[in-house]
């Protein structure tokens, strides 16, 4: 028996908290601070953000991805609004509810859009109502995932000819931006060219995945829709009484670019683990490698024994198995993978 490995491709969120967090953490930890967000750390850390965005943005910090989600998703639309996401969003498929619960019902409208990204024509067709009565819900939200859950990336132009659509229809354009710095590093561009200056209105900025301990960050480029935004938080849960817990982890993200740093790190991982997958010869891989994630088609009896080696990965059907690499992957643990990956492959054989 080989020990258990210590790092697995299950997700980014496997990986712990970085270590630029944990003393910004520490550097928070003394002396009193005012509760609820009126201290010096959260105003470092929203202006911060404003900075990165160059522009004067409204900022919550909330403690994960699913509420961020929901609660920026409030404040777009109401219960007979509908909102347009690609068909395995996570706030399709994996917040068991959530932005229904929060908006009262507004109901998601869906496409496969190709490789995981939705097109203009898809949100001109999810957003015409043909009957253009009271019957059915109102589109009002387009939600767009960078990057997106099959790992690729919109480029600015993608985004904007999309956000372009969105506006023909009336609708507001939400992006679930859990692994925003993922999409950001490999486009190389500047952050507001794929948000405000692409015509997104709400950013759900992920932290959790990126090295904080917890939290993401609602980033309201449109400043009216941040509206009374601090009374969904707190009605929700989602308002931290010891606030600086939370911000203070920002400053060690954002601060001397560390989220950029870690975000380069995974999608250099996923890079070697593709190239090492690839090398097999054997094994397909379903889609364009653009941020930290890899999808591949194992055969099902590789991938058991690979799970009885110790390695956690998942299955997504219909896209093959699914590698994450995150912030502290290294590359002795990717290299680790793909000898035993070669190993079962030919003893299946
Ligand atoms: C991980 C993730 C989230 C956040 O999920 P939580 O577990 O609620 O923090 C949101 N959107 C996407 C696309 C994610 O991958």
């Amino acid at each position: 028996m080989k020990p258990t490995p210590q790092q697995h491709f299950g997700s980014d969120n496997y990986a712990g908290i970085c270590p630029e967090v944990f003393s910004a953490m520490s550097d928070a930890n003394h002396a009193h601070a005012v509760s609820y967000g009126d201290d010096e750390y959260t105003q470092l850390a929203c202006d911060k953000i404003r900075e990165i965005f160059d522009t004067d943005c409204e900022v919550f910090f909330v403690f994960n991805g699913t509420a961020a989600n929901a609660l920026a998703l409030s404040s777009l639309c109401q219960g007979f609004h509908s909102i347009i996401c690609q068909q395995q969003a996570h706030i399709q498929v994996d917040e068991c509810g959530a932005p229904e619960l929060f908006t009262h019902g507004a109901k998601m409208l869906t496409a496969p859009g190709v490789e995981g990204k939705l097109r203009p024509e898809d949100v001109l067709r999810l957003a015409s109502n043909p009957e253009d009565n009271f019957h059915s819900h109102l589109p009002r939200v387009l939600s767009l995932t960078q990057n997106t859950e099959c790992g690729t990336v919109y480029s600015p132009s993608e985004l904007s000819a999309l956000t372009a659509a969105a506006k023909q229809k009336g609708l507001f354009t939400h992006m679930d931006g859990a692994r925003f710095a993922n999409a950001l590093v490999t486009l190389n561009c500047h952050p507001a060219d794929i948000t405000w200056r692409a015509g997104v209105d709400v950013l759900c900025l992920g932290g959790s995945k990126n090295g904080l301990g917890l939290g993401e960050a609602v980033v309201f480029f449109n400043k009216s829709l941040a509206k009374d935004f601090d009374r969904r938080c707190k009605q929700a849960g989602q308002m931290a009484s010891k606030m600086r817990v939370l911000s203070s982890q920002w400053l060690g993200l954002l601060n001397n670019d560390v989220w950029r740093r870690n975000a380069s790190h995974a999608n250099n991982m996923a890079q070697q683990l593709a190239t090492g997958i690839k090398a097999t010869g054997k094994i397909n891989i379903n889609y364009p490698v653009q941020a930290n994630a890899v999808f591949a088609n194992l055969p099902h009896a590789t991938a058991q024994a690979l799970h009885q080696r110790g390695w956690h990965f998942y299955e997504f059907p219909g896209a093959g198995y699914r590698f994450m690499c995150a912030w502290d992957t290294a590359a002795e643990t990717v290299e680790a993978f793909l000898a035993d990956l070669n190993e079962c492959l030919t003893a299946n054989e």
